[in-house]
């Protein structure tokens, strides 16, 4: 659990039904990060495997070449956000063990559910998100 500095009014009583929800929340956060960790290394390990047939099937054109040397490059960039995106997900279960999902990295203060709804694996909420875009 965070700090729960600035909101020392807070009653034990509905301390205890927020420890309850958190508890469910993270659960199924967890669930959500792992079921997309599994998604995303199959994905990985599909496009690992059809990129070997690639070469071995090498053209014998020069243009033949130039076309699987562009798809050969969309899939290194495709397999670089699909790791970027594995990675960012352990963090997300690392901070789950950790006690600290679901806090903004930049400001500190807890990151809106229906942003880590949509988007289990963020990291800073969206105020920061609107900042860093200069909005
Ligand atoms: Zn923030």
């Amino acid at each position: 659990m965070p700090k729960n500095s600035g909101k020392k009014q807070q009653t034990k009583t509905s301390a205890v039904k927020t420890d309850r929800s958190r508890l469910a929340f993270l659960t199924d956060v967890k669930n959500k990060l792992v079921k997309e960790y599994n998604n995303l290394t199959a994905r990985l390990g599909s496009l690992l495997s059809k990129g070997k047939g690639l070469w071995e099937e090498h053209g014998a054109k020069d243009e033949e070449n130039a076309a699987e040397v562009a798809e050969y490059q969309n899939r290194l960039s495709l397999e670089k956000n699909l790791e970027k995106a594995k990675s960012e997900i352990e963090e997300a279960l690392k901070k789950v063990e950790a006690g600290t999902y679901g806090i903004c990295q930049s400001c500190g203060n807890p990151i809106e559910p229906e942003r880590l709804k949509i988007l289990p694996s963020a990291t800073i909420c969206i105020a920061c998100v609107q900042k860093s875009r200069g909005q």
